[in-house]
């Protein structure tokens, strides 16, 4: 296994050059997922200089929190079932997959303090993923604003299972022209200027089209 020090600098360096490319100035942070390593492997990431975790399932979450006193920000990465919330949400400081009115209910029960989300969007539509249509997202917000223990801080999608850097890349687009529509509705709890978008095999695309979140493992701790 390579050295994580390593591959964090060769991403840091490609996330330069993308912008670079785009002549953009947004501040992208690195989000190190680690649900498919180990502890050990989670505290080199920290030492490597990585404060953003990303954790997919309960029970990771449950183990790292345990294992590791660093201050560090959790982020929850994978759907959310409304009946693990309550076990979830004072554990994290980000949500990347609120999807559903159902599960802003049971945070708002549950969480004592304010819990920074991503609505997850469905962009690409194909059928296998989660998340909202850009038609719901925006509806949806429009609900949110009774909620005192949610800010949607953005909005997170994945992108198509494809090589074909063109229909990702539009999907990419697509996330960045809706956070711009939300934003402007002034939601007072949906400020909506993060885009999490980008994992190991199209972080650098999603630089170029305004990440500010990228969502890495294989490529930086696997
Ligand atoms: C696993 C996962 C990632 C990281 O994927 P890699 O391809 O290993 O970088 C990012 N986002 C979500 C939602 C994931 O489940």
């Amino acid at each position: 296994m390579a050295k994580i020090e390593n591959n964090l600098e060769i991403i840091q360096t490609q996330i330069k050059q993308a912008k670079l490319r785009v002549n953009a100035s947004q501040q992208v942070n690195i989000i190190a997922v680690t649900k498919e390593v180990d502890v050990a492997r989670t505290q080199e990431a920290i030492e490597a200089g990585l404060i953003h975790l990303g954790e997919n399932r309960p029970e990771g979450l449950e183990n790292k929190r345990q294992a590791i006193d660093a201050t560090v920000s959790w982020h929850y990465i994978g759907s959310l079932q409304t009946r693990k919330v309550k076990q979830v949400i004072d554990q994290i400081d980000y949500l990347h997959s609120l999807d559903r009115l159902s599960l802003a209910e049971e945070i708002e029960k549950r969480a004592t303090k304010t819990v920074k989300c991503f609505v997850q969007v469905n962009v690409s539509g194909e059928e296998s993923k989660h998340g909202l249509t850009k038609e719901q997202t925006l509806a949806f917000v429009k609900q949110l604003e009774q909620f005192s223990k949610i800010e949607v801080v953005g909005l997170m999608t994945m992108a198509p299972f494809t090589e074909d850097e063109t229909k990702i890349r539009e999907v990419f687009k697509q996330l960045k022209q809706l956070q711009q529509q939300v934003s402007e509705l002034s939601i007072s709890n949906v400020p909506c200027t993060e885009l999490s978008m980008g994992m190991s095999n199209d972080y650098e695309l999603a630089v170029e089209e305004g990440a500010t979140f990228v969502r890495i493992g294989t490529a930086l701790v696997g």
